[in-house]
C-alpha cells in the first residue's frame, strides 16, 4: 500500500527531497501540505517549523524527522503528536559544518582579521605566524556536529579541548564535562567554538561571565544558536576589547535586525545561518532507513530526547 510523507518547510525547495526520497522508497509519496489529498495515508512528516495546527492535521503520523540537527524550533510546542521525533544525522552535514568552523579556527589561527584590515589601510603588516599546535581552541558541545568539528581540529594540530554534558572520549581532544568545568575551560580558550544546542539550560549559558573568562582577545564563533550567547554581553565584550574578534553564523534574532551593532563592528564576520545544511541526497538515506525500522516496528534512530531538550 502507497503511504504518504508529508514535507513542510517554508525555506527548503520539496523537489529534491521528494527525488531523493521517492528513489528510496518507491511505495512513499511526498507531497507538500497543499498537495495531500483525502486519499493519502500520511504517516511520516519531515519538517522545519511547521505552521501551528500542522501535526493534528495528520492524525496517522508515525514518525516525524526534522529538517536538521537543532531541535530547538520543535521541542517547546505543545501539539506534538506521540510519536518518535528524529533529527538529521548526515556525515554530509557534519562535514560542511567542520567546513566552516575549520575556515573561522584557521581565519583567526592565522591572523587573517589582522591582515584584512592593514591592507583596507595599505599597510604592510607582519604578524609571525603561530604554530597550531600552541593555539588552544575550545569547542563547547561534542555531539554529532561538535565533536566532528574538534576530531578535525586535533587533526589539524590544534590544541583543543571539548565541553559537553556528559563525559566523552575523543581522540586528542581534551574532554570536559558538567558546569563545574565550564569556567576553567573557557579560561583555556583563545578561540572558543560555540556548538551547542539550544535547551532550557544552555539558553544565555555564556553570558558576561563567561566572556570575561576567556582570555583577552579571544575570538569567539556561534554556529549553533544565538540565544546560547547573551547577545548584549556579547556586543559590550567586543566593543571593549575583551574579545578580540567572533564569527556569528546565528543570532538572538534572525535575521539580524537593520542597524544591529554586530553589523558596524570590524572584528565581527557575519554570515547568515548557513554554516551547515541539510543535503537531501545523503540525508535522505537516513530517512528511508528510519522509515523501514518504524514499519519493521524497530525504533528509529536518532531520536530527539524531549525532555532533555535536544
Ligand atoms: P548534538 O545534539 O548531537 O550534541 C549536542 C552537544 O551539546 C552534546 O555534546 C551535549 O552533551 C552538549 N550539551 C547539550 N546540553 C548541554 C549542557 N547543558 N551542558 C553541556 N553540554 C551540553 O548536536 P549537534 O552537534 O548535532 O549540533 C549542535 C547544534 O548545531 C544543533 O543543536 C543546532 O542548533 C546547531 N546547528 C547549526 C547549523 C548552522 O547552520 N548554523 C546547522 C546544524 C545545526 P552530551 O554529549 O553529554 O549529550
Amino acid at each position: 500500500m502507497t503511504e504518504t510523507l508529508v514535507f513542510a518547510s517554508a525555506v527548503d525547495p520539496i523537489e529534491p527531497w521528494r527525488a531523493a526520497l521517492e528513489a528510496l522508497l518507491p511505495d512513499v509519496r511526498v507531497r507538500t501540505p497543499d498537495e495531500i489529498g483525502p486519499g493519502d495515508d500520511v504517516r511520516y512528516a519531515l519538517v522545519w517549523k511547521p505552521p501551528a495546527g500542522f501535526f493534528a492535521r495528520h492524525p496517522g503520523l508515525r514518525l516525524v524527522t526534522i529538517l536538521g540537527a537543532g531541535a530547538d524550533a520543535l521541542v517547546g510546542r505543545d501539539d506534538l503528536p506521540d510519536v518518535p521525533i528524529t533529527r538529521l544525522s548526515d556525515p554530509e552535514m557534519a562535514r560542511m559544518m567542520t567546513h566552516y568552523v575549520l575556515f573561522a579556527v584557521l581565519r583567526y589561527a592565522r591572523d587573517i582579521p589582522a591582515f584584512e584590515a592593514a591592507q583596507r589601510a595599505g599597510r604592510w603588516h607582519y604578524v609571525h605566524p603561530r604554530e597550531a599546535r600552541g593555539i588552544r581552541v575550545g569547542v563547547l558541545g561534542l555531539g554529532e556536529l561538535g565533536g566532528a568539528a574538534a576530531l578535525e581540529l586535533a587533526r589539524q594540530g590544534f590544541s583543543v579541548a571539548g565541553w559537553s554534558r556528559t563525559p566523552k572520549a575523543l581522540p586528542g581532544v581534551d574532554c570536559h564535562a558538567g558546569p563545574d568545568a565550564l569556567i576553567p575551560f573557557l579560561a583555556r580558550s583563545e578561540i572558543l567554538v560555540v556548538m551547542l544546542p539550544l535547551t532550557p539550560e544552555t539558553r544565555r549559558l555564556v553570558g558576561a561571565a563567561e566572556i570575561a573568562a576567556l582570555p583577552r582577545g579571544a575570538a569567539l564563533i556561534n554556529v549553533s544558536r544565538g540565544a546560547v550567547i547573551d547577545e548584549a554581553a556579547l556586543v559590550a565584550a567586543l566593543a571593549a576589547g575583551h574579545l578580540g574578534g567572533a564569527t556569528l553564523d546565528v543570532f538572538e534574532t534572525e535575521p539580524l535586525a537593520a542597524g544591529h551593532p554586530l553589523w558596524g563592528m570590524e572584528s565581527v564576520l557575519v554570515t547568515p545561518h548557513l554554516a551547515s545544511v541539510a543535503i537531501p541526497a545523503s540525508a535522505a538515506r537516513q530517512i528511508a532507513e528510519n522509515i523501514h525500522r518504524v514499519r519493521a516496528g524497530r525504533a528509529p534512530e536518532h531520536r530527539v530526547d524531549l525532555t532533555r531538550g535536544y
